[in-house]
């Protein structure tokens, strides 16, 4: 083979490869953005008590999950509503978000119920909320199912603070503390990983959608 063909056909190589690694990059949202993960509960609100496992500290432990994990994606910065264990109360994380011109907040429950059999994964939407919460919430409930294999007890609709936001908002409840082998996962390092993956992916879904 001649000497420029050769040269021809290592560069064409390279472009091809070049092409073939961009694609199998995840796409990225193309404008920088913020957006704010809330801890639920904290300081002298623990949320859900069982078995001396306190939601406060799972929703805090997969919070900070979200936004190491968020670090890896150009353009995107996460703010949490709290980072220790204190009580900001609903209305100022919201104007947290707010002030920061955040493009969308996402609160993170663990949930409770009476019967422990109940068992899974829900997120819930203020009762008038708008297309792009339920949007999100839709987004966040389909990653979260698929990362960790939950059950999928799907998107809801109730009264809740986050009406006092124009923002796109949800609330996950990544899984019932009253369901014994849920509250295991809970607590287990690598099923938080998979949690925190699964609100990313998401979130990221929701974003890079128009
Ligand atoms: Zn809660």
């Amino acid at each position: 083979m001649p000497k420029p063909a050769i040269v021809l056909l290592l560069f064409s190589l390279v472009i091809v490869l070049t092409v073939a690694i961009m694609a199998t990059l995840p796409r990225v949202p193309l404008e920088a953005v913020v957006i704010v993960i809330d801890p639920g509960h904290g300081g002298h609100d623990p949320g859900a008590i069982v078995a001396g496992v306190q939601e406060k500290d799972v929703n805090l432990a997969i919070a900070r999950r979200v936004q190491r994990a968020a670090e890896g994606v150009p353009g995107l910065q996460v703010v949490l509503t709290r980072t220790e264990d204190v009580y900001p109360t609903l209305l100022e994380r919201l104007e947290l978000a707010e002030a920061l011109g955040a493009g969308l907040y996402v609160s993170i429950h663990a949930n409770y119920y009476r019967d422990p059999k109940v068992c899974g994964v829900e997120t819930w939407v203020d009762s008038n909320a708008g297309a792009e919460s339920l949007r999100l919430a839709r987004e966040l409930q389909r990653a979260l199912v698929a990362s960790t294999g939950a059950a999928d007890r799907g998107v809801r609709r109730q009264i809740l603070y986050l009406r006092h936001t124009a923002l796109p908002a949800a609330l996950v409840e990544v899984g019932y503390l009253s369901c014994p082998a849920e509250r295991a996962k809970l607590q287990d390092p690598s099923y938080q990983e998979k949690v925190a993956a699964g609100i990313l992916a998401g979130i990221l879904s929701f974003l890079r959608a128009p």
